[in-house]
Parts: structure tokens; C-alpha cells; sequence
């Protein structure tokens, strides 16, 4: 990351999932991938977790959360985030298709926005055990805004199965 003002910078949570090919090795390879996005530098990151499919077919997830620093607004990096997935040569056949890697921006600082291409927090996030559970581990008691403490949320999800590797 070059020199910045710290005024600027925003903590954002990067949500990564992969089921396709060598998922572990694309999930590590994405958030180093991360933290080289202009004006961003990893911040943290969680274990990685075999997670099975929710609403999907194939084979299990693994899934971890980044935590970066930032400088980009919220729809620069999720353009970068986008560009990383196409550089992984993710396809989009149909919704819920296996992939080869999914970068979903789970929170940009303290903001709450929805617009055509970019809901923060992530509507889904405090449903999903993918989500919430590395969160967790890197943050035990972040609090999203509009929904408040993280964890309130992990007794609604612990019929998912999730296995930290
Ligand atoms: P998916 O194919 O599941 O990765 O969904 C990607 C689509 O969701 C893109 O068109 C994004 O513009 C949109 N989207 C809306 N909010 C978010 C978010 N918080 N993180 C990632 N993608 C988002």
C-alpha cells in the first residue's frame, strides 16, 4: 500500500469461497491477492473452513474471511474483487454455479448502502455459518451495522455444517 492519509482508510471484511479445482490453494492465493489491490494491504485473515454447499450442488467450500484496510470506496474494490475473481477465470453459467473463486464484500467500514451492484453489509451474511464463523474467529465481537453484534447470530446457523482445516 503507497502513503495515505489515515483518514481515509476504511476497514472493510472480504468474504472468499472456492469449489472448484485446488479451492484451499485459490482461497490463500486470493487473499494475498487481496491485500496487492491499489491503496490496500491485508489486515487479517481467518483459518480456512470446508464448508458444505448451501443452495448449491457440488462438492464442499472452503471458505475464510480477509479482513483489509483501504482506501478504495466500496465500489473500487468491489471492482477489484471482481477483477481477481475473472483473473481466477471464474465462469457464471447459472446462479449458484460451482466456482472457482466468490469474493462477496461483507462489510466497508461502518456503512449501510444498496444499490444496483453493491449491498454492504452483505444481505445474507448473518445467515450463513461460511460468513459468520471466520468472522468471528478474526473479530469476536464485531458489530454489523443495522443488525449489531455478530455473534447473536451463530446459534441460527449451527445446523450448517462447517469444519475449520
Ligand atoms: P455472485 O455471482 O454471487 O458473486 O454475485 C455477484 C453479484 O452480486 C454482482 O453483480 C455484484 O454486483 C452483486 N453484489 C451486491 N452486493 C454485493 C456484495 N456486498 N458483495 C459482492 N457482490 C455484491
Amino acid at each position: 500500500m503507497t502513503a495515505m492519509s489515515s483518514a481515509e482508510l476504511v476497514t472493510a471484511y472480504i468474504g472468499i469461497g472456492a469449489n472448484l479445482g485446488d479451492a484451499s490453494a485459490q482461497v490463500q492465493r486470493a487473499i494475498l491477492q487481496l491485500g496487492k489491490l491499489p491503496d490496500t494491504s491485508l489486515d487479517a485473515q481467518s483459518s480456512l473452513f470446508c464448508t458444505a454447499p448451501l443452495d448449491a450442488g457440488g462438492d464442499d467450500y472452503i471458505n475464510a474471511v480477509a479482513r483489509v484496510k483501504t482506501c478504495l470506496s466500496a465500489h473500487a474494490l468491489l471492482q477489484g474483487m471482481q477483477q481477481i475473481e475473472q483473473d481466477f477465470g471464474r465462469e457464471r453459467p447459472y446462479p449458484n454455479a460451482p466456482r472457482t473463486l466468490d469474493l462477496d464484500l461483507l462489510l466497508y467500514g461502518q456503512s449501510t448502502f444498496a444499490d444496483a451492484v453493491l449491498t454492504v453489509p452483505h444481505p445474507r451474511m448473518t445467515q450463513r455459518a461460511f460468513v459468520l464463523i471466520p468472522l468471528l474467529q478474526i473479530d469476536p465481537f464485531i458489530v454489523i451495522p443495522n443488525h449489531g453484534p455478530a455473534h447473536q447470530f451463530a446459534p441460527l446457523v449451527v445446523d450448517q455444517v462447517i469444519h475449520k482445516i
